[in-house]
């Protein structure tokens, strides 16, 4: 019974990737970083991690691409994806849903509330 949860991190920005990153490991999670979507997909097939949370501005090839393309591989369509989204961007959500995203979390994190929602997106995809 494999009982550490992990979530695969793809942001390009530093201080948003050290902020999520350093909560995560905060309340115990194991934790894959890419800083961009091919390097993200390529981790996420090769780990299979429990979530993964997914910066929808990327250099290169976005969230949204990068968010269809997990949901149309047989390996990882089951791994939910949830959007990191700039506040400023409005429109963005729709579009990571859209994508295949299960939710979103807005940007600049909420560091108290970020923790629970993690939680309630990897509950709520776990298996009965
Ligand atoms: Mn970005």
């Amino acid at each position: 019974m494999e009982d550490t949860t992990t979530v695969l991190v793809i942001e390009d920005n530093p201080l948003n990737m050290e902020l999520v990153c350093d909560i995560l490991e905060a309340n115990d999670y194991a934790v894959y970083q890419a800083c961009a979507a091919q390097e993200g997909i390529k981790i996420a097939k090769e780990n299979n991690p429990n979530l993964i949370l997914m910066d929808i501005q990327l250099p290169g090839m976005d969230g949204l691409e990068a968010t269809q393309i997990l949901k149309e591989d047989i390996s990882t369509k089951d791994i939910p994806v949830v959007a990191l989204t700039a506040h400023a961007m409005k429109g963005d959500e729709e579009k990571a849903l859209e994508a295949g995203c299960s939710g979103y979390i807005t940007k600049p994190i909420d560091t108290r509330e970020f923790p629970s929602l993690v939680k309630t997106f990897i509950n709520s995809s776990a298996p009965e």
